[in-house]
Order: structure tokens, then sequence, then C-alpha cells
């Protein structure tokens, strides 16, 4: 970490790597679920709904990245081993083992408003501390709502067919 970042987040980088570390197991696990889910998906409105996992999965990964990011600028290490993202996770994971479409919206819908209450309490916990991560978790927010629409804007077409 350089001098001048050093001076601006000081003694809480520990814990701010801590709750990057727990966001990033999130996103892990989340890309997971959302490509395995699109692998095994059926039922009604497959085509679309296999897309939007498949553009979901795609950004859960980019979320990680940006996370391992502002993990190692903070002079930490992202979590090196898949079973850490067990451990380590706020939202856990949720295995599409109903593949019909309806059954993975509402499960993908579940994970993407505990990321959002995830996002919501580390841009609090590091508000007046760290603006840069403060950013980073508003940023990423942002993708989690929107993420949360599409899921429940294709659940809506479904259900009042
Ligand atoms: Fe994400
Ligand atoms: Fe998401
Ligand atoms: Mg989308």
């Amino acid at each position: 970490m350089g001098t001048k970042a050093r001076e601006i987040v000081g003694s809480d980088s520990k814990k701010i790597v801590a709750l990057l570390n727990k966001a990033f197991a999130d996103e892990w696990l989340a890309y997971y679920q959302y490509w395995v889910g699109a692998k095994v998906a059926c039922g009604q409105m497959r085509n679309a709904v296999v897309a939007e996992l498949e553009q979901h999965a795609g950004e859960e990964l980019k979320h990680a990245g940006m996370l391992t990011e502002r993990i190692i600028q903070l002079g930490g290490q992202p979590l090196l081993k898949p079973e850490d993202w067990y451990k380590q996770t706020n939202c856990g994971y949720d295995a599409p083992a109903d593949p019909s479409v309806k059954a993975l919206l509402k499960q993908n819908i579940k994970g993407e408003q505990c990321a959002i209450e995830t996002y919501l309490k580390l841009a609090e916990a590091v508000k007046g501390k760290d603006i840069v991560t403060y950013h980073l978790a508003l940023e990423i927010m942002k993708d989690e709502l929107e993420h949360e629409e599409d899921l429940e804007a294709l659940l809506a077409d479904m259900t009042h067919k």
C-alpha cells in the first residue's frame, strides 16, 4: 500500500480487507450459482432467462475482480482457497437443485437482495474512513440493484401470462 493510501485508511485497513474478502467470497459463489443455473435451466422463457443468468454471472465475476484490486491496494490478500468462500460468505450458496426457471429466478432474487444488503452495510462501515472502498461498494451495489430488478421483471412476465 502506498504511503498516502496508508495515511488515509490508517489502522482500519485490516478490518476493511476482511469485509472485502467476505464480499469476494459472495461474488464467486454468486458467479457459480448463475453459471451452473444457466446450464441446467429449463421451462418457459428458458432462452431469455439463460441470457440474463449468463450476463449476471459475468458481472459477478467482474465484481470479484474489482474487490480483489482493492484488497491488494490495501495490502491484503484475496482468499486463496475456494473452501474459504464457504467459510467467509455472507449470502451463502443456493444449489439450483430445482432447475425450473421460476425456482432459479426466486433463488437468485434472494441472493441479489442479500448482496444489496451486504454492499449497503459495507458502504456504511467504511463511510468517512475509506472513500475508495465506499465508492466501490456503491458502484457494485448499483449493479446488484439492477440484477434484482431484471430477475423480478422476468418472474413477473412469467407470472402474469
Ligand atoms: Fe455481484
Ligand atoms: Fe448480482
Ligand atoms: Mg441483467
